[in-house]
């Protein structure tokens, strides 16, 4: 029970009743932390822009029980990421991210590398062009800091390394790569060519800064997208929201 300040990331944002306002942040001291902004809907002075979807801030919040709804108390804006917010491609992007975030992390489940990596990804959103490759790579990334990295370089079941010009199958079930031998009896499979899987694995291991070297193949990107979409359907049993805007944009 007390104050508590932290970095955040505004995720879900709501109108509540009157006047109130319920949004969702993602922090880097506490993880997911949702709280609820007395008279945020009729004072817009208040909280100015603190409490949109992508702001990021120094927020301030009041907590009686280490669970369910904070009060927040003040965000002091440190970057509202105004380019994003001018441009409907990157619009539609950043929805992705947020609601990713969202959907995939516990609430109160502190990941400092998961915020870092997601203050990152709003940054080059922001300053870059919004490419699709920008979505896969965050997806790849996300999932590893949470402990989902799938195995692309072995048959998950027989361990085998897989062979330069052989194809594997991508098992969402199974949360890695399936040789061809060993691939018989299942049926949630996707084939995944060996450029796609090693394209993936750099897209997890390069350092962030370096991330605009990689280039995808318009294969890596396809099947990529299939795979990852996959998986993270699998986990969250359902279908992403945004994702929906982001196939209306064609993307
Ligand atoms: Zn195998």
């Amino acid at each position: 029970m007390g104050q508590y300040k932290t970095w955040a990331i505004v995720i879900k944002t709501l109108d509540y009743g009157e006047s109130d306002r319920i949004v969702a942040f993602y922090t880097s001291d506490f993880g997911k932390v949702k709280g609820i902004a007395k008279g945020a809907k009729r004072s817009k002075r208040r909280f100015s822009n603190a409490l949109e979807l992508f702001t990021l801030s120094r927020l301030i919040f009041f907590d009686k029980k280490e669970s369910g709804l904070a009060r927040i108390e003040g965000c002091d804006i440190v970057n509202t990421f105004p380019a994003i917010r001018e441009d409907i491609r990157k619009i539609a992007f950043g929805c992705y991210l947020v609601e990713l975030v969202d959907e995939m992390t516990p609430e109160r489940e502190a990941n400092p590398d998961l915020f870092d990596m997601f203050k990152a990804f709003l940054s080059l959103l922001s300053d870059d062009e919004a490419e699709a490759q920008i979505l896969r790579i965050f997806e790849i990334r996300l999932l590893s800091l949470l402990g989902y990295r799938p195995g692309l370089d072995r048959c998950l079941h027989c361990n085998g390394i897989l062979e330069h010009g052989e194809p594997a199958h991508f098992s969402a079930q199974q949360g890695g790569l399936l040789c061809q031998r060993c691939s018989q009896g299942y049926y949630d499979l996707s084939v995944i060519s060996p450029g796609t899987a090693k394209i993936l694995q750099a897209a997890v291991e390069m350092d962030l800064s370096k991330i605009h070297r990689l280039k995808f193949s318009k294969q890596a990107l396809w099947e990529s997208e299939t795979i990852l979409s996959k998986f993270i359907q699998y986990h969250i049993n359902k279908e992403l929201k945004s994702k929906k805007f982001l196939k209306d944009l064609g993307m």
